[in-house]
């Protein structure tokens, strides 16, 4: 580790490590529910320090680290597949296309990264309960992460979560709390349960750490790539962490004088669920209605951390784009074709992403495109349904000898 500060990113104030817990305390005075999170804090390391002491000859990432390693719970995540797709990428006339197969984390989802992390720091505080809001995948990878570092899971989750993640959650053991509501309703609840009864709130960029908890898989492209840049890294978008995590993983990595440029980043986001989207391509900001898309896991009114999403695009020269519901599961079955790879909706949705990108002059055909996949199709399997037919049984009658 190197030390480090929390700056917030609506005022740019400086905090020391343990002066501040969530979010900027003279920021967070304007921060009401019904709004994305003002004074999201981002860590600013030593970057002369990391500069003088990384070796890409023996890697330490943990100079990338805001948590001791020795507080680490033991559930090993990330260090998941980075590969080129040469069929999938021809299939749209991309010469170039690699997937991230985040899918493949403990508990199959890339969330594992945030919870592995936030948990760590809970280790380091000694905090026995760690409380959250999510869709789905935050809180059973919450949950695993919990039961593997022998603590406590409180999980408030909209009780249309796909079911496969809902039995994640109970069987790890952690206390959950459907909500009848919409994610954006357990998120509000969550934070009124720490409030009042304490534990460590990992909810989605209010901690600090679930940023810079998915950084890592930032940092893990480089690496496999070479320690080289791809062009342009396509990002699954809900509340907008991940996307900030991967611009962060980049932003530190040219902090620290290992790179020269970041790659452009393509927020991807459902059609029925825009509310980043829209603040990207007009920089006003408005709630999503009703948000309704089969991609559980983007599907949010009110994305918590839409300003760092929306810079995180705008300053890596990226831009963003929309799927329908119907493009998606076109593209999870084209990526499972072609690739093997079986991912959730949310995480199918930037390859649907990939097939509109083709000849609209946004990506060249020979760029290294990386396409992150977010999560496994498994835990989703009534969605994937929808778009195929599993064939008729025939009785088993013995076949006859000629
Ligand atoms: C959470 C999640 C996303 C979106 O991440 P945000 O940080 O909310 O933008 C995308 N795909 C999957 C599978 C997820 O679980
Ligand atoms: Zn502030």
């Amino acid at each position: 580790m190197t030390s480090f500060l929390y700056r917030c990113t609506t005022c740019g104030k400086a905090y020391q490590r343990d002066e501040v817990r969530y979010l900027c305390p003279a920021c967070a005075k304007d921060y009401r529910p019904g709004i994305p999170l003002l004074g999201v804090l981002s860590v600013e390391f030593d970057y002369v320090a990391i500069q003088r002491r990384f070796r890409k000859q023996s890697p330490d990432w943990s100079l990338f680290s805001a948590v001791e390693p020795e507080h680490y719970p033991p559930y090993p995540v990330g260090n998941t597949p980075f590969f080129p797709v040469a069929a999938l990428g021809q299939a749209f006339g991309f010469e170039n296309v690699w997937l991230k197969n985040d899918g493949l984390n403990p508990s199959a989802s890339l969330k594992d990264r945030a919870s592995f992390l936030v948990v760590a720091e809970a280790n380091r505080l000694k905090e026995r309960s760690i409380v959250t809001a999510s869709t789905g995948n935050a809180a059973s990878a919450l949950a695993a992460v919990c039961a593997a570092a022998g603590r406590q899971a409180v999980i408030f989750v909209p009780e249309s979560a796909p079911k496969a993640k809902l039995v994640q959650m109970v069987l790890y053991g952690a206390r959950v709390i459907p909500v009848r509501g919409t994610y954006d309703d357990a998120f509000r609840l969550s934070l009124e349960y720490t409030a009042r009864k304490g534990g460590l709130n990992r909810n989605t960029a209010y901690h600090p750490l679930t940023i810079e908890g998915k950084k890592t898989v930032g940092l893990e492209i480089y690496q496999q790539n070479g320690f080289r840049v791809p062009d342009a890294i396509l990002v699954p978008v809900g509340d907008g962490v991940i996307i900030s995590g991967v611009y962060k993983a980049f932003y530190d990595l040219k902090a620290a004088g290992l790179i020269a440029r970041l790659p452009r980043l393509v927020c991807v986001q459902a059609g029925r669920s825009t509310a980043i989207h829209h603040y990207i391509r007009t920089g006003k900001y408005q709630n999503a209605l009703r948000p309704a898309t089969i991609a559980d896991s983007i599907s949010v009114s009110i994305p918590s951390n839409a300003h760092m999403a929306r810079r995180a695009v705008l300053d890596s020269r990226g831009f963003s784009i929309t799927v329908s519901d119907k493009e998606i599961l076109r593209g999870q079955r084209t990526l499972a074709e072609k690739t093997g790879v079986f991912a959730e909706p949310a995480a199918a949705a930037p390859v649907a992403a990939l097939r509109k990108l083709q000849g609209a002059g946004l990506l060249d055909c020979k760029e290294q495109i990386v396409l992150l996949i977010t999560g496994h199709g498994l835990k989703d399997v009534d969605a994937a349904m929808s778009s195929i037919r599993i064939p008729a049984a025939k009785a088993a009658t013995p076949c006859k000898a000629p």
